[in-house]
């Protein structure tokens, strides 16, 4: 089974729902990584948001969600591609403790001066679609409380956000007012969006991440006529590899890499996002400075020893 996020509209199009939940693409983001629980939890929180929020955007490209943090965690970044694919990567600031029952402002915000913003970056700048970048106020204690009132003051879209993760699961529900909808005959323009809010109140974490996405929206919209979508499928992305951490060395040059090599006995470079390793022993690095091998970016030719 692969993991995807589901959309779906109130008959009277007033509410869209929206719900995800990730196994394999979760497993593969903390595959190389040893987060502590709370940071593993902060940063599910922000991958499940980031496939919500980006499955409405409009154009080829990328949503990012990039917090700037003055406390434990210096970063938080998490990019998602208009096609569902994603990375993600979170940095612990040096030497410092994360505390385990940590809050958006404990972990970010310690000093008033951690930064949460929103880029929509389209692959092809066009004039109606330049990148956007929105700053989301660092308010409430959790992601889901900042995006809320995000999406409000610069949406204008009423919206609730219901996330979390663990060690097997990331997982996230979107309920969000529609503008203009017309409106059912008799019915209070408020009262579909109050209904689909007030069924989804109770909603805990526990149940985010152990329930399947059908049987989620059936427990909570079973007396509603849904209109559902196409399934969406979500999966983990990074384009690093062997090749351009090779581009890399050979920019980084043959006296550093050597010297590397004689300390060391061999180079390892971690990838910045997903945290994946890539290891070159001497003959690999021998191999990388051969007469053929291009130098992209040198100004100066190879020093031959
Ligand atoms: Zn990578």
């Amino acid at each position: 089974m692969t993991d995807q996020l589901k959309k779906y509209l109130f008959e009277n199009r007033s509410v869209r729902v929206q719900a995800v939940r990730l196994s394999d693409t979760w497993r593969d983001a903390l595959a190389h990584h040893a987060y502590t629980p709370v940071v593993r939890r902060l940063l599910g929180e922000l991958v499940a948001a980031s496939t919500l929020l980006a499955a409405n955007i409009k154009f080829d490209g990328s949503l990012l969600l990039q917090i700037q943090g003055d406390g434990p965690i210096s970063l938080v970044v998490v990019e998602c591609r208009s096609d569902l694919s994603l990375r993600a990567t979170v940095k612990v600031r040096e030497g410092q403790t994360v505390p385990e029952d940590g809050t958006l402002q404990s972990l970010l915000n310690v000093h008033g001066a951690g930064r949460f913003t929103v880029l929509l970056d389209p692959k092809r700048k066009t004039p109606g679609h330049q990148t956007y970048q929105g700053i989301v106020p660092l308010e409430g204690e959790t992601v889901a409380q900042a995006l809320e009132h995000y999406m409000k003051s610069s949406e204008q879209l009423d919206t609730r956000l219901w996330l979390a993760a663990d060690d097997q699961q990331a997982a996230g529900l979107l309920v969000q007012r529609l503008p203009d909808h017309g409106g059912q005959p008799g019915e209070a323009p408020d009262e579909a969006w109050n209904r689909a809010t007030h069924l989804a109140s109770t909603l805990g974490a526990g149940e985010l991440l152990s329930v399947d996405t059908d049987t989620l929206i059936h427990r909570l919209y079973w007396e509603e006529t849904l209109l559902a979508f196409d399934p969406m499928d979500v999966r983990w992305h990074c384009p690093c590899g062997r090749e351009r951490v090779a581009e890399m060395l050979r920019m980084l040059g043959r006296d550093e890499v050597d010297s590397i090599l004689a300390e060391q006995g061999h180079v390892e470079v971690l990838c910045d996002f997903c945290g994946k390793p890539y290891l070159f022993d001497a003959v690999d690095c021998a191999s990388l400075f051969a007469a053929d091998a291009p130098i992209p970016g040198s100004q100066h030719p190879p020093t031959v020893h």
